[in-house]
């Protein structure tokens, strides 16, 4: 089987859909799970990336934008500027037309001398930052993936705003505009393939499964780079700043540009310093009433327009 050809095993499909996938499936136009739900480990999806194995060939990124923009799909606008489709952005930096990127690190080296590289994406965190200050509820989580409602969404960009690793971008059309991000390829996954990016991996950097199964993954390949005599760290995998994209790397990650511990917990004390990073406190501050009016007039305009072309996450 070539990697392109990679699938989900029935086995791995029915570990996290289990019995009733056909309900299941009925049941996402309708989110089943918000910020109260929870589910198990080993119910839910996980994606795995090792950074050691990473060669930053960026054929992620391109299937990503490939996948996601093409026409039919759930966000066809990714692609609307045609502009080299099939490259990667001048910079590394997730945008309305790139859900993933790979961050090359020049200053640092692995420990075998090889050169750094970090993917970068929604990290479709356990305790969601973003979906705790979404006022209209649009923000869910299925299965472990966070997905966004687009029915509810009127576009304040809050969510743009509390996310930690700046992986939510507002995708601004004429007339309307929706947050958007990686949402592990669900539409591949109800398919029984594997997302895109993970697909086409010639190296075998990501992979993905249940969360179960790439937590002990991740820690298997720590050990791996242990008796080599390497460092090995693991990110996300914990209960308390959990995410369901599990890192392995074997250079820290604060050297790696990931947020820190107190920016990564839905704790509304965390979110002055977000707000003033982001240069939004003067949107909280005394303009909130003119942005929230322009925010509700803007989701008029959108439920009017094009969302309504994008089915439901
Ligand atoms: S990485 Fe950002 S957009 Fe993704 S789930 Fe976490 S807070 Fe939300
Ligand atoms: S899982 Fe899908 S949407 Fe997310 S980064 Fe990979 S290809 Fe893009
Ligand atoms: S396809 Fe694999 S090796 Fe290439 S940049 Fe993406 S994760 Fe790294």
């Amino acid at each position: 089987m070539t990697n392109v050809e990679r699938r989900l095993t029935r086995r791995d499909f029915l570990k996290v859909f289990g019995g009733g996938v056909a309900a299941s499936f009925m049941g996402l136009s309708s989110p089943q799970m918000s910020s109260s739900g929870t589910s198990s480990a080993s119910e839910t999806y996980a994606m795995l990336y090792d950074n050691t194995k990473c060669i930053g060939c960026n054929a992620c990124v391109v299937a990503c934008r490939l996948w996601n923009g093409r026409l039919g799909g759930r966000f066809p606008f990714l692609l609307e500027d045609r502009i080299g489709p099939q490259e990667p952005p001048e910079e590394p930096k997730i945008d309305e037309h790139h859900f993933l990127v790979i961050v090359p690190h020049p200053e640092l080296r692995h420990q075998d001398g090889r050169g750094v590289f970090q993917r970068r994406s929604c990290m479709h965190c356990v305790e969601p930052p973003c979906l705790y200050v979404c006022p209209t509820n649009a923000i869910y989580q299925y299965k472990g993936i966070n997905l966004t409602d687009y029915d509810r969404c009127f576009g304040c960009q809050y969510c743009v705003i509390a996310c930690p690793y700046k992986a939510r971008v507002f995708y601004e059309g004429e007339g309307w505009g929706v947050p958007v991000k990686c949402w592990f390829c669900l539409d591949r996954l109800e398919q029984g393939l594997y997302p895109a990016c993970v697909s086409v991996c010639p190296v075998g950097a990501l992979d993905f499964g249940t969360r179960d199964e790439m937590v002990a993954k991740a820690y298997a390949r720590c050990d791996e780079l242990r008796a080599e005599g390497r460092e090995a760290y693991v990110w996300g995998a914990g209960e308390e700043h959990g995410t369901n994209v599990i890192f392995v790397s074997d250079v820290p990650f604060e050297e790696l540009g990931l947020p820190e511990p107190e920016m990564r917990v839905p704790a509304p004390e965390a979110y002055p310093k977000l707000f003033l990073e982001r240069g939004g406190l003067a949107t909280f501050g005394g303009a909130a009433l003119i942005f929230l009016s322009f925010a509700l007039w803007r989701r008029s305009r959108i439920i009017k327009a094009k969302v309504k072309e994008i089915p439901r996450g």
